[in-house]
C-alpha cells in the first residue's frame, strides 16, 4: 500500500514522514514530576514497542523531571502544555524533542510565535494538535482553517519541523478531517481519536477510526487512548498497524474462542504468551487453537501454531508437525520455537 508523501520531520532521532514507518505512541498517565513511577511507566511502555512518548507538563515541578526522563529513555519525549506558553518555552529549552500545543489555548498568537522561535533556535519540532473539544464551533472546516493560520505563521517564521493532529471523538468527523488535512497540507498527520473510552469502547472506535485512514496511506505517528494501562495502548496500535500489514515485526497472534468440543485451556496459554511475544521483533504469524476440527488447519497455515487434543496439544512449525506436547509443558515449548525461528 502507498503511503501519502509528506515531509521529514526529525523529531528527537527518528525521522516522522516521507516513510513507510508508522511511528506508535504513548502518553504516560502519571503526573510528571513523580518520577519514580514515571519513569517505571516509560521504560515498559518502551520495551512494550512504543516509539515516542508523551508527558504532560503542568507547572515548573514537570518541567524540573524533564532532563532524567529524556536521560532515561531512546524514546523522543515530547511535552504536552496547555495554556502556559512559558512552560513550552522551558520545555523546550530543557531539551525536549517536541512539544504538543495547542495555540488556540496559549492566549495571544504572539505567544505561539515564540513557542516557534523558541523551538527554531532549539532544534526541537512541534506538534499542532487540534481537538474538537477546544472548539466552540467543532466543524471539520474550523479545525482545517485553524491549522491553515497556524502554518501561515509557522511559514513566515520559516518553520517547517511540524506534526500535525485533528482529533474528535466523533469517528466520521476524525475520519472526514483528516483526509482534507492530507490534502490540504504537506506535514506529517498524527492519527488518533480522542475520549475513545476504555478497551473495549477504544478498540472498536479506534479501529473504525484510523483503520481506513491507515488503509488509504495517511498517518505517520498513531496513539490509540484507552482508558486504563497506557500499555493496552502498544499492544492495540501493534495489532492494529500488524493486521494492516504495516507492522512487518510484530508477531500476530490468532487464537479460536473456544467451545464445548476443547479440552485444553487456549485462554491461559494466550494470556501467558501474549505479553512474552510483545517484547519479540519478528514478523510471525502465532495460531492458538482449542481442538481438532479448525485447529490443524489454522496451525499449519500460521508460521507456527498449536491445536488441542485430550489435554495436550500438537506443534506445527511451518506447516509440519514437529511434536506432541501435554498443556504443561506447551507454553514453554512454543516460546522456545518462537525464539528460534
Ligand atoms: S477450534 Fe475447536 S475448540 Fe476452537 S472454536 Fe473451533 S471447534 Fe471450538
Amino acid at each position: 500500500m502507498k503511503r501519502n508523501e509528506t515531509r521529514k520531520v526529525k523529531v528527537g532521532n527518528l525521522i516522522i514522514g516521507g516513510n513507510e514507518h508508522i511511528f506508535i505512541q504513548s502518553m504516560c498517565t502519571y503526573k510528571t514530576s513523580n518520577l519514580k513511577l514515571l519513569l517505571q511507566q516509560i521504560k515498559d511502555l518502551e520495551l512494550a514497542g512504543c516509539e515516542i512518548i508523551r508527558v504532560s507538563i503542568v507547572d515548573d515541578a514537570d518541567i524540573k523531571a524533564l532532563h532524567s526522563i529524556i536521560k532515561s529513555t531512546k524514546m523522543p519525549v515530547v511535552a504536552d502544555i496547555h495554556f502556559d506558553y512559558t512552560l513550552a518555552l522551558k520545555a523546550i529549552e530543557s531539551g525536549v524533542a517536541a512539544v504538543r500545543v495547542n495555540p488556540g489555548n496559549l492566549g495571544d498568537i504572539s505567544n505561539f510565535e515564540k513557542v516557534i522561535l523558541c523551538a527554531k533556535k532549539q532544534k526541537c519540532a512541534i506538534r499542532i494538535g487540534l481537538n474538537t473539544g477546544s472548539f466552540t464551533n467543532p466543524t471539520v472546516k474550523a479545525l482545517l482553517d485553524s491549522a491553515e493560520n497556524y502554518l501561515k505563521l509557522a511559514k513566515k517564521l520559516h518553520f517547517n519541523d511540524l506534526v500535525l493532529s485533528f482529533k474528535s471523538s466523533d469517528i466520521k468527523t476524525t475520519i472526514k478531517v483528516n483526509e482534507l488535512a492530507a490534502k490540504r497540507f504537506d506535514y506529517p498527520l498524527h492519527l488518533g481519536l480522542t475520549e475513545a473510552g476504555d478497551i473495549s469502547s477504544s478498540l472498536i472506535r479506534s479501529t473504525l477510526a484510523l483503520g481506513p485512514l491507515l488503509n488509504k496511506g495517511l498517518g505517520n505517528t498513531i496513539r490509540i487512548s484507552i482508558t486504563g494501562d497506557p500499555l493496552q495502548e502498544i499492544s492495540a496500535c501493534k495489532e492494529l498497524l500488524s493486521d494492516l500489514g504495516l507492522l512487518k515485526d510484530s508477531i500476530r497472534i490468532i487464537s479460536c474462542p473456544t467451545c464445548g468440543r476443547s479440552q485444553v485451556n487456549v485462554l491461559e496459554i494466550v494470556d501467558k504468551l501474549k505479553p512474552e511475544l510483545s517484547k519479540i521483533k519478528k514478523g510471525l504469524t502465532v495460531a492458538i487453537m482449542g481442538c481438532p476440527v479448525n485447529g490443524p488447519g489454522e496451525a499449519k497455515a500460521a508460521d507456527i501454531g498449536i491445536a488441542g487434543g485430550k489435554n495436550n496439544f500438537v506443534l506445527f512449525i511451518k506447516g509440519k508437525v514437529v511434536g506432541t506436547y501435554s498443556s504443561q509443558e506447551i507454553s514453554q515449548v512454543l516460546l522456545n520455537k518462537i525464539q528460534e525461528l
